[in-house]
């Protein structure tokens, strides 16, 4: 059976390193992304070059009709999932809470914790037993944030991270019997451009193994959390974050 995967936010970042990954890992890809077309794109002839086929898919995670249409264009050109990863995620503002707006509140909820609630929703209805599906493995990319609460920087974000722990420990146990499981990996800090500038040399002397770490670090644990190799594994949250 062919092992069928969709990232969103596929295009940077860590999930450009978990699509590259699985395509060496022998999944077709379908690499969501909102505005990063060309990114996108060079994520999806990466894939090729594996042999696996790939597809970019543009799509606002924060929107029921864009994430809608975003799952049936990936049963279309691709088939049916068997593997989804819950990536996108922004930081809409850094600075204190009496500082945020609401839009900016709500912005990372849209897109940090509706949406991947959403996502996660449309994928189970694709790999669940009980919707004729084969099963599968669905990992939320969580966030250290949500233990530490980004005190100063943006508690918005690690509030709305948390999402996604709760998501992780809940969806497992409806799915432990429809073949589906569910993970999250949580990243501390990881090389990407998501940060602002100057923040890593900020939260080194906080991180026990004092370096950053890469998206393949990250990529590693997340295939090995979609792989048979996990298949008693569900409803865990690992972090990855050196330490911290
Ligand atoms: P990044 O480099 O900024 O990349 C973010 C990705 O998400 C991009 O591909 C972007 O696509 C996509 N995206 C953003 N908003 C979107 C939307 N509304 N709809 C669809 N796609 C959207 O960030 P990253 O560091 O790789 O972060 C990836 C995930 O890891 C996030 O959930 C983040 O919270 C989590 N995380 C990261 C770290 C870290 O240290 N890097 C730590 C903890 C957790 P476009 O460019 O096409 O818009």
């Amino acid at each position: 059976m062919s092992k069928i995967l969709l990232v969103t936010g596929g295009s940077r970042g860590i999930g450009a390193g978990i699509a590259r990954m699985a395509g060496r890992d022998g999944y077709d890809v379908a690499v969501n992304y909102n505005k990063s077309k060309a990114e996108a794109d060079a994520v999806v002839a990466d894939i090729k070059r594996h042999g696996q086929r790939a597809i970019a898919i543009q799509a606002d995670v924060s929107r029921e009709a864009e994430i809608l249409r975003l799952f049936e264009t990936v049963d279309r050109e691709l088939g049916r999932l068997t593997a989804f990863v819950n990536n996108a995620g922004i930081i809409a503002s850094v600075g204190r809470l009496e500082d945020f707006s609401f839009a900016d509140i709500a912005r990372s909820f849209d897109v940090n914790a509706t949406g991947p609630l959403f996502c996660a929703r449309e994928a189970v209805r694709r790999m669940a037993k009980k919707f004729g599906g084969a099963g599968g493995a669905v990992v939320n990319i969580a966030s250290a944030a949500t233990t530490l609460g980004s005190a100063n920087e943006f508690i918005h974000y690690a509030a709305s991270k948390a999402a996604m722990d709760a998501l992780t420990y809940g969806l497992s146990k409806e799915m432990a019997l429809e073949g589906v499981r569910v993970n999250a990996v949580s990243p501390g800090y990881i090389e990407t451009e998501i940060h602002y500038d100057g923040r890593e040399a900020k939260i080194l002397p906080n991180i026990p193994m004092q370096r950053a770490g890469t998206t393949a670090e990250l990529a590693e644990t997340v295939m090995f959390l979609l792989s048979e190799k996990a298949s008693y594994v569900t409803g865990s949250i690992l972090r990855v974050s050196g330490g911290r």
